[in-house]
């Protein structure tokens, strides 16, 4: 199956009202820094806080009106989405965790009107339930990223960026699963296929990036890190982001911990804008210098609100962050 520029203006269609609009912003401290324009598109300013909202709204509408509810495992990001985009078209949620996940994450969930079930000790546990209330109760399972709808609703975020500046020339994705980069490149590429679309990924346990070098999917150890929004795995079974970002990411870029840290000083301290270390990966990419051919405009998205605020707080105070096995150094935001 191949998705076309057609399915990102049907999402378009779907999403009008409900989740686009966001706001395309300049970042003048960037500016700065980098002696370029750069530009800052706020999906943490969409309702619960995510793009992912996207993606699960194009998906929900998909369902046919028979269909008793929606499912997923997630426990970040995309469960709320999911909760949210199940509440809005009048249908259940039942979002599956493991009994290792935080209460604050579960009580967030049911605040957005999502049935939250515990099963078992570990995500693999809580997938496998949710494919069970998949084959048993008849729910439909909204994949995180590889699913045609799931991106299809996520490139609608390229398609605003372009309509707003079709001037962009350099656009940097924060890269996980890979549906919000395939989606972006695809829609922006279509627009205007001069721009060049790279992925930005952390240095330690970053599936995509592996995978793509190995030409399948590979799994790696997942490792914390402060943009928590980017770990996980590509799935084995991989059916289409993959061959989507090797065919449509100019390149791919990876960060250390220590620059996502000072990114998020930045974007805290100069953009003013509390999000998550993920939303950081952009600046961290353009600060260190690694990104090639970086012609400006440069524009990053901003993907998400939801930090750990306890661990945002001492990030933006620069105090020392333990993250599994590591210390990342607290330092004070320096201008
Ligand atoms: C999911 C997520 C990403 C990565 O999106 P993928 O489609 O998995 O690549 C980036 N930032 C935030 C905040 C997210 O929730």
């Amino acid at each position: 199956m191949t998705l076309t520029l057609a399915d990102i203006l049907s999402a378009a269609r779907v999403v009008r009202g409900q989740a686009d609009g966001t706001p395309l912003v300049p970042s003048p401290g960037m500016e700065e820094r980098t002696g370029g324009e750069v530009l800052l598109k706020l999906e943490s300013m969409q309702p619960m806080g995510a793009f992912k909202l996207r993606g699960a709204l194009n998906a929900a509408a998909a369902l046919t009106p028979e269909a008793p509810g929606v499912t997923c495992c997630s426990t970040g990001n995309h469960g709320r989405a999911v909760a949210w985009a199940a509440r809005a078209r009048g249908v259940r949620a039942v979002i599956c965790m493991s009994n290792l996940v935080p209460q604050a994450k579960v009580d967030g969930i049911r605040a957005l009107g999502g049935e939250v079930k515990i099963v078992g000790r570990s995500q693999d546990d809580a997938a496998a339930e949710s494919r069970r209330l998949a084959d048993e109760e008849g729910l439909t399972e909204i994949p995180p990223f590889d699913d045609p709808l799931v991106i299809s609703g996520q490139g609608t975020i390229g398609l605003e960026m372009l309509a707003a500046r079709p001037d962009i020339r350099t656009l940097l994705v924060p890269l996980s699963g890979g549906g919000l980069a395939a989606g972006v490149a695809l829609a922006a590429k279509a627009v205007n296929p001069g721009v060049r679309v790279i992925g930005v990924s952390m240095d330690r346990g970053a599936a995509m990036v592996a995978s793509l070098e190995a030409g399948r999917p590979v799994e790696v150890e997942e490792v914390a890190s402060l943009a928590d929004s980017l770990g996980g795995g590509i799935g084995l079974e991989n059916r289409l982001t993959l061959a989507m970002c090797r065919d449509l990411l100019d390149d791919v870029v990876q960060v250390t911990e220590d620059e996502i840290y000072t990114a998020m000083q930045v974007l805290y301290w100069e953009d003013r804008i509390v999000a998550e270390g993920a939303c950081a990966a952009g600046h961290a990419a353009l600060l260190s210098g690694r990104v090639r051919d970086a012609a400006a405009p440069v524009a990053t998205i901003v993907t998400g609100r939801n930090p750990d605020m306890d661990i945002f707080t001492r990030v933006v105070t620069g105090q020392d962050v333990t993250l599994g096995d590591m210390i990342v150094k607290g330092r004070a935001y320096a201008r």
